[in-house]
């Protein structure tokens, strides 16, 4: 069945995405906290250079050779896809690696496709490269730990090439590295005039306050008059159009649905949204909605052959700025466990793929990166635990958004704002209008709380 195989899709995609990630995050956190690093950095890069300048040409282009060795390899091999196969895989790899060290020094070289290909499976690579960097050889560490770097490099690069859309006219830019600024900003493509709209968006993920279903559409939350479509399956959320109906379903709705009017047994989606109704929360609910909307990617995917993009939601989400470390909690513990049990019989694998470390991750860039949708009207809802950014202060909230592109702009002083960014319709699609005229290049910045 096609979700079957999509779950194993959902994993693995989540393996080759954590994978790489980890070290990021920790290097940036590194540089960010310690305010020895950037010292200690500056002194290994002297050291490093040093040593390049000292080392005898032949050996520099040997090492290069067994990295675009390696890295060939990598390319060429099919990895297992079973969870008990990858296991057995990666006993496999690390053995023959440390066989070859054990070997002595003249099978270094050779080993590292090994252990680099054990590292590739791994379902917690940062825990392996720590175990790594404590058993390896020196040698084998820092050609390993290089590898690394070098396809997370070529596959942010080659992100960062394919979004956002030329016709956008924005792209993102890595930015001075500052205390609590965002690695990546989004920056003009071109010339803008005040005035000018230089986007519009509509979400990732949005959702309403889980007291406010059925005033707004669940998909487009526009408020909603006479027309008011109803899922076939439950009467628990609204729609402004049959197109918003199709469309939610399609891509996290089917997977949500309490289904009551089929039942009146409490399930697990109902459950789900009385303890969200309970604590009037949103980010379960959007986390779930993710979730599933991955596994809607996948079906799609399968279906038509191809992806509509080379990239997942997942690979938008994970490169979203992430707030502090979350520790997890009672709640979060709570929350995960019952998007797990939600989505057990749908997603096959869920129980695996959403530890707390992913269920945090996940919330950490909610936390970070949403904007608060906001009313014109009374009913909104205006107190929440969850953290989210905030356009107009003077405006109630009604639910949260996030978005691939308006993720990335940066918080400013209001006077050194360039951009308004406004909701159309009193939907959650977003209408980015330069408010200065805007010189190529230049960052794009928007004033929240
Ligand atoms: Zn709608
Ligand atoms: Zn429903």
């Amino acid at each position: 069945m096609a979700v079957k195989a999509s779950t194993i899709a959902l994993i693995s995609t989540a393996i080759v995405a954590t994978f790489g990630i980890g070290y990021l995050v920790y290097f940036d956190q590194k540089r960010r906290t310690d305010p020895d690093f950037k010292k200690q950095l500056k002194r290994e890069r002297k050291k490093a250079t040093k040593i390049v300048k000292e080392t005898q040409e032949k050996e520099l282009v040997t090492v290069e050779a067994l990295i675009t060795k390696v890295l060939e390899a990598v390319t060429q091999e099919t990895f297992p896809e079973a969870a008990e196969d990858k296991e057995a895989y990666f006993m496999e790899k690390v053995s023959i690696g440390e066989g070859l060290c054990a070997q002595g020094e003249d099978y270094y070289d050779e080993s590292v496709e090994h252990f680099y290909k054990a590292l590739k499976i791994y379902p917690a690579p940062l825990e392996l490269i720590m175990i790594y960097q404590k058993t390896l050889p020196e040698k084998v560490f820092r050609i390993i730990v290089n590898l690394m770097a070098l396809e997370q490099q070529k596959r942010q690069t080659e992100f960062y090439e394919y979004f956002p859309p030329a016709e956008t006219g924005v792209k993102f830019t890595e930015l001075p590295v500052e205390a609590d600024k965002p690695i990546y900003g989004l920056t003009a493509n071109k010339d803008f005039n005040a005035g000018d709209v230089i986007y519009n968006e509509i979400p990732l993920i949005s959702a309403l306050y889980p007291v406010l279903e059925g005033k707004y559409c669940n998909y487009c939350t526009k408020s909603l008059s006479e027309t008011k479509i109803e899922c076939t399956n439950c009467d628990q959320v609204l729609f402004c159009s049959q197109d918003c109906e199709k469309t939610a379903s399609q891509q996290y709705h089917q997977f949500l649905c309490t289904n009551n009017k089929l039942t009146t047994e409490p399930n697990t989606a109902s459950k789900f949204l009385d303890f969200s109704r309970e604590n009037n929360l949103k980010y379960p609910q959007m986390i779930a909605q993710f979730l599933s909307g991955m596994v809607a990617e996948e079906v799609e995917k399968n279906k038509i052959g191809k992806a509509a993009s080379p990239y997942s939601a997942w690979d938008h989400i994970e490169r979203f700025k992430s707030g502090p470390t979350m520790e997890p909690t009672a709640e979060s513990a709570k929350e995960a466990a019952m998007i797990k049990e939600l989505l057990a019989s749908k997603v096959p694998g869920i129980d695996e793929f959403l530890n707390d470390e992913i269920y945090l991750l996940l919330k950490g860039k909610l936390n970070e990166n949403s904007f608060q949708l906001p009313t014109a009207e009374e009913e909104g809802v205006e107190t929440s635990t969850e953290p989210v950014r905030v356009l107009d202060s003077e405006k109630k909230g009604l639910g949260s958004a996030i978005y691939k592109i308006s993720s990335y702009i940066v918080q400013s002083e209001l006077e050194n704002a360039n951009i308004s960014v406004a909701f159309k319709d009193n939907t959650n699609e977003l209408i980015v209008t330069a408010t200065k005229d805007i010189k190529k290049g230049e960052e794009i910045k928007t004033h929240y709380t």
